[in-house]
């Protein structure tokens, strides 16, 4: 399998380059040159397997000969049967036709883990095979940094700089990263928000010097390998739920595309999916998009769902290339003239084509509140601020109530216990292995939203590069 960029102007890659790469030189995003496609025979043979062993099955045509498949299957059995789910990912009946995916049985509460566990894994494999060291950079608004931490700590072969907006995480989020101690770990409070955070991890990476010298690459949802892990689980409920031979529409709380692109990944690999639902906040660029064809970046506002509050959503960019039908340049411009002038324009019939697929529904913080009330009192399910978008993103606009539908719980409901307290009047419990979370010790480094600033820590502090 090869890569090509979503600009069309950076050298095509093989997978263990795009896993060590993450952004493209062009700035473009690596998608698979062509989708696999399994036929419904091969799909049918795929239903009972144990969650690792879809995940070779689905995931052997993105890896080409760059990983080993036994390889790959050993580095998936060991990555999930940590995590405190025998299913891994188990569905959760809520109502006749309404299933919650809990993407939470990880080490770090969120579906993240699901990625980045094997992720993090590959990495070492594909390091220590190639006698390399890298140093990932990345931005966080509070899930990925810890997923990501968690995936690299004491890894020999990485260093890890994780950049998250001062003040703007939840207290448990923050402490999930800051209170692990590793030699190579490197927590930053960066005084701005996540899309500044965004920024400086976009313009280290666009500093092709920087980017040589240190090593860099990336772990944040840019990155191919987690869509590709993430593809797993769209396929194990569908199967679950009688896939190929019956569809299936998911519903997922969307920040920055990741998520909701790894299931149309899915589709594009011939699973019959109907739907696909994104559930946004009032950071609703989106939801503007889908339903009204106005992609206009405004600033950030924080909400209840922090780990959806983003304007520019980077993986959009990888729908963007379908829709535009791969035509890297056409990309380019488009996404020259988002940055420059805030808004993005898309022609009618394109746009129409991403709407019969996609809908997409917005939540203000209010109406969050009242999500995760009304979907306790109606299911008795205690439901993290995202996934009580995605449940009521769901039922507002899923078009066809025979074909059932999937809502990806995106966090534990503990992650987030102030608002979840306050909205259900239940304060959810930490899992035991996370229960003195509060008692641990954080450490991070405070430095100010500027390249310079960033640059000159990583140096100074990166084993990999530099002097
Ligand atoms: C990261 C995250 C999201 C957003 O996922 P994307 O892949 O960025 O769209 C939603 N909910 C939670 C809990 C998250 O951590």
């Amino acid at each position: 399998m090869r890569y090509i960029s979503t600009r069309g102007s950076a050298p095509d890659l093989g997978f263990d380059d795009v896993l060590l790469t993450g952004l493209a030189r062009d700035g473009g995003l690596y998608v698979p040159a062509d989708w696999p496609r399994f036929t419904a025979a091969e799909w049918r043979e795929m239903r009972g397997l144990s969650y690792d062993e879809l995940a070779a099955r689905v995931c052997s045509p993105y890896l080409g000969d760059a990983i080993d498949e036994d390889d790959f299957a050993d580095m998936a059995a060991d990555a999930y049967s940590g995590f405190d789910h025998d299913a891994v990912a188990p569905l959760k009946q809520l109502s006749a036709d309404t299933w919650l995916m809990e993407l939470f049985h990880g080490p770090t509460l969120s579906f993240k883990d699901y990625a980045l566990q094997l992720v993090g894994r590959m990495f070492d494999h594909v390091l220590t095979r190639r006698g390399e060291r890298i140093c990932i950079v990345g931005a966080t608004s509070g899930d990925t940094g810890s997923a990501a931490i968690e995936a690299c700590r004491d890894r020999e072969a990485i260093d890890i700089f994780i950049m998250h907006p001062y003040q703007r995480c939840s207290d448990v989020q923050r402490k999930q990263m800051t209170t692990i101690h590793a030699m190579n770990v490197h927590n930053i409070a960066v005084d701005g928000t996540f899309d500044d955070c965004q920024d400086l991890v976009k313009a280290m990476f666009n500093d092709m010097a920087f980017r040589d010298e240190m090593h860099l690459s990336a772990v944040n949802s840019i990155n191919w390998a987690r869509i590709m892990c993430q593809i797993v689980y769209y396929a194990h409920a569908a199967l679950s739920l009688g896939a190929p031979d019956r569809e299936v529409s998911f519903a997922v709380p969307t920040g920055n595309f990741g998520n909701v692109f790894a299931a149309y990944a899915a589709r594009q690999m011939g699973l019959p999916i109907g739907q696909l639902i994104v559930g946004a906040n009032e950071n609703d660029i989106l939801a503007r998009f889908f339903n009204s064809n106005d992609m206009s970046m405004q600033t950030v506002v924080p909400t209840l769902s922090p780990s959806m509050d983003i304007q520019v959503s980077s993986n959009f960019e990888r729908l963007l290339f379908e829709l535009m039908d791969r035509d890297g340049p056409a990309v380019a411009h488009l996404m020259q003239t988002f940055r420059a002038s805030g808004s993005l324009g898309l022609d009618d019939e394109r746009w129409q084509r991403a709407q019969q697929l996609f809908s997409a529904h917005r939540l203000s913080n209010e109406e969050c509140r009242a999500a995760m009330k009304a979907v306790l009192e109606s299911t008795g399910e205690l439901v993290d601020p995202h996934s009580a978008i995605g449940v009521v993103a769901g039922w507002t606009r899923r078009r066809d109530p025979s074909v059932p539908l999937v809502v990806a719980a995106t966090a534990h409901p503990a992650k987030f216990p102030d608002s979840v307290g306050e909205a259900t009047g239940v304060h959810p419990q930490l899992p035991p292995r996370l229960s003195d979370l509060f008692d641990r010790e954080e450490r991070y480094d405070r430095l100010p939203n500027t390249l310079n600033a960033i640059q000159d820590f990583v140096r100074k502090s990166n084993r990999a590069g530099g002097r």
